[in-house]
């Protein structure tokens, strides 16, 4: 089965989940899309849909700060990466 984010519609190969890059997510896991940096919730390990404004609120404010560092990150390299195609 293919996760694809909900937000861009990418396949999530790349998905980064909370525990780390090489781990594999787990349901109710949560997680940043790699191409958008859009907040995802795992639904199980191969389905995610968006993670509720509501979800968000709930967790952890160091998870909180993580998810935002890592989202501003990827936004960053992939506004880069259009900007060198641009010119
Ligand atoms: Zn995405």
């Amino acid at each position: 089965m293919t996760r694809t984010c909900p937000y861009c519609g990418e396949e999530l190969g790349d998905a980064t989940p909370e525990s780390g890059p090489d781990a594999k997510p787990e349901a109710g896991n949560v997680s940043v899309c790699f191409y958008c940096g859009g907040f995802l919730f795992h639904t199980s390990p191969d389905e995610v849909r968006i993670l509720s404004l509501q979800e968000y609120a709930k967790l952890p404010a160091s998870m909180r700060k993580e998810l935002c560092e890592v989202s501003a990150r990827v936004r960053k390299f992939q506004f880069n990466r259009m900007l060198s195609h641009a010119s």
